[in-house]
């Protein structure tokens, strides 16, 4: 039976469809970071939760300070924390500290500055405006307001806002959990030596990084053998608990294509994508576990990750944007395509992205031009020429 074909795109969405949204967990804030808030969350608290001094200085009631210079005994010293504070007698200052209570009484904060910092009586040199210097109750957030709401992606300022109103956890879909396993008995981990008809494995270490920052976990399984009956009783070994098995290697044409060997008729289908780098991929359950199964050569496996893997693990997770930013360049260099199959070269453009170089050729094996790429030239179906200075579109990797 022939090998169906799909579009670039069309295998995007196949891959999308293969990955149901994560279940949502509640997690302590230290491991949200980067994941999607799954429901709206509502304060606990007011922020501020009571009112309290922006400043070092002195509660006072404005008007006793009208006339100043003043000077007025100090009746009492609040730092932040203390809890018993005492109302302010007119005529009378508080020592007080920035986010301590303000007293009962007191309408206004007077900075240290103003004053001669007096600990019994205190000279004030200047009158401040009722109001001054004061953090009123919720003037930031109310109490039992949604905070954040659902598909919220959770930075720094959003996880600082969630502990502020009292938060310890967070509803967010929960990292995939993905094993990565490069196959080849060529494959050597780097650090070993190396011996003749060796080379060292990337792929695992490139998806597994990718993986990772995009807030999954990442299991990584090297050096497979190319043994069907190894193979699949390793997946089996770890398919539980798993969201998803992405392979590397062992798809392509030849012989001793041990992850095709293995899976053929076993729920995974074996297609080729209409693009290069990246044509021959797989994809389906195996053993109840969804798998992916990457071409060998480095630069395939790591834009299969980029173009299909990562729109389809952000969607899971619940980001509504899974799609790298797209834009127009002119490209300083000409290209030729096959035409018959989009083609993604790798480029360098510009601060300003109004110019794009292409950045090595199309070969499928050179990773260092990858690495020193910062976007994708993707040249349609069609098109068999890109001339210097004809406008290309970039997918900005950075
Ligand atoms: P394959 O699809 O297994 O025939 O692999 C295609 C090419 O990619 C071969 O040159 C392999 O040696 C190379 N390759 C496969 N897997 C890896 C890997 N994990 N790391 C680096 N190179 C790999
Ligand atoms: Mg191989």
């Amino acid at each position: 039976m022939a090998k169906r074909t799909y579009t670039a795109e069309e295998y995007r969405d196949t891959v999308a469809a293969l990955l149901p949204p994560l279940p949502v967990v509640a997690l302590p804030l230290a491991d949200c970071l980067g994941l999607v808030l799954a429901e709206d969350v509502v304060a606990r608290v007011s922020l501020p939760p009571f009112d309290n001094s922006a400043m070092d200085g002195y509660a006072v009631r404005a008007a006793d300070i009208a006339r100043a210079p003043v000077t007025l005994p100090v009746a009492d010293d609040i730092p932040a924390g203390r809890t018993d504070v005492q109302p302010l007698e007119p005529g009378t200052a508080h020592r007080i500290m920035t986010g301590a209570p303000l007293p009962p009484g007191a309408d206004a904060v007077v900075q240290v500055e103003l004053t001669d910092a007096g600990t019994e009586t205190v000279h004030i040199t200047a009158s401040v405006p009722a109001g001054k210097h004061l953090r009123r109750t919720g003037e930031d957030v109310v109490e039992g307001v949604t905070v954040l709401h659902a598909g919220t992606v959770l930075g720094p300022p959003q996880l600082g806002l969630a502990a502020a109103v009292g938060l310890g956890t967070l509803p967010v879909r929960r990292p995939p959990r993905v094993i990565v396993l490069s196959t080849g008995s060529e494959l050597v981990a780097a650090g070993e030596p190396l011996p003749p008809g060796h080379i060292y494995e990337s792929n695992s270490v490139l998806i597994a990084a990718a993986v990772r920052e995009i807030g999954g976990t990442a299991t990584v399984l090297r050096f497979v053998p190319d043994d069907v009956d190894k193979f699949r009783a390793v997946v089996a070994e770890h398919a539980p608990g798993a969201d998803l098995l992405i392979t590397s290697g062992g798809v392509s044409a030849g012989a001793y294509e041990v992850v095709k060997d293995a899976m053929t008729g076993h729920g995974v289908e074996f297609v080729r994508v209409a693009m290069q780098p990246g044509g021959p991929q797989g994809f389906g359950i195996f053993l109840g576990l969804p798998v992916l199964t990457l071409p060998g050569n480095p630069v395939s496996a790591a834009l299969s990750f980029e173009l299909f893997v990562r729109p389809a693990l952000l969607g899971a997770l619940g980001h509504r944007v899974v799609d790298r930013p797209r834009a127009k360049a002119r490209a300083v260099l000409e290209m030729t395509s096959p035409g018959t199959k989009t083609q993604y070269r790798r480029g360098r453009h510009d601060d300003g992205v109004v110019e794009v170089v292409p950045v090595g050729g199309p070969g499928s094996h050179l990773l260092s031009a990858f690495a020193a790429s910062n976007c994708l030239i993707e040249i349609p179906m069609g098109v068999e020429q890109v001339r210097a200075g004809d406008e290309v579109t970039l997918i900005l990797l950075d």
